[in-house]
């Protein structure tokens, strides 16, 4: 190790580190100024920390299963809208702390799409949180038990894009509704929901047991939202009935 590669593992420039001395040899075949030389390592540097950083955003956002975009079959159901959704994808929506409330029957792509989106979102470095209605709930419930209720409620507060997945698939007990009121309403205008969900607003009342709390969860949901409501036979079922209908021929 030279004094020069002790410096740049010092100043946290690792790749630099580990390329220079390469670089500098092509750079001298090439006719390469000294500046050009310093952009190209430089721009190395920061590309390599930029794809570390989104790697720990994907890490961090916690994704059951990772699904993106390019997979997404925009002729089944009809009813997305692919512009709406690209236009969703420029991400503006969590600039100016909107929320998406993604809404349909089962098997219908909801959580593909809400993974999707916030997978993107990782890919621009928004810090994303990917949960479940239930796990919140449950999550804060354990909190309250073993003191470390404000840590976790920082948890779903602090990340620009927060995936609720699967709300009204279980309804809420008392407290575990009012739980998940309180990350709504820290959220407001604070920070982005996408939430997914089987149910319009007005059976919401069967979720959170009765109308006020349900009402004033709309209220903040939806003030500044975007919803997409897919309408539609499951995507599960429509490979089924493909299998089907080949074994019938
Ligand atoms: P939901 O959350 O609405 O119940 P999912 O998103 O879990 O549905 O979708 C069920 C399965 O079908 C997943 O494997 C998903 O990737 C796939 N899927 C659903 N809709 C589409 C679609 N339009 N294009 C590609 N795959 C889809
Ligand atoms: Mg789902």
């Amino acid at each position: 190790m030279n004094k020069l590669s002790d410096d740049l593992i010092y100043l946290g420039l690792t790749t630099i580190a580990r390329i220079y001395e390469g670089k500098a040899q092509e750079a001298e075949k090439n006719n390469l100024s000294y500046t050009d030389y310093l952009a190209q390592i430089v721009e190395e540097e920061v590309n390599t920390k930029i794809q570390a950083s989104i790697q720990r955003k994907v890490k961090s956002a916690r994704f059951p299963i990772i699904k993106t975009i390019d997979s997404f079959d925009f002729n089944w159901p009809k009813s997305v809208s692919r512009k709406q959704i690209q236009r969703l994808l420029t991400l503006e929506f969590i600039k100016r702390k909107e929320n998406i409330i993604i809404l349909g029957p089962p098997g219908l792509g909801k959580t593909h799409l809400a993974t999707a989106i916030a997978y993107h979102s990782c890919q621009h470095r928004f810090s994303t949180l990917f949960t479940t209605a239930i796990d919140i709930v449950n999550n804060l419930y354990a909190g309250i038990v073993d003191n470390t209720f404000l840590k976790k409620m920082k948890s779903y507060t602090r990340p620009s894009l927060l995936v609720i997945d699967e709300l009204g698939y279980l309804p809420l007990d008392k407290k575990g509704a009012d739980l998940l009121f309180q990350i709504i309403d820290k959220r407001y205008e604070q920070g982005s929901i996408i939430l997914t969900t089987n149910l319009a607003f007005k059976n919401w009342n069967k979720i959170f047991g009765d109308n006020t709390t349900a009402s004033a969860v709309i209220d903040r949901l939806a003030h500044h939202s975007e919803l997409i409501s897919i309408t539609g036979d499951s995507y599960r079922l429509k490979d089924k009935r493909k299998r089907d209908q080949l074994e019938e021929e």
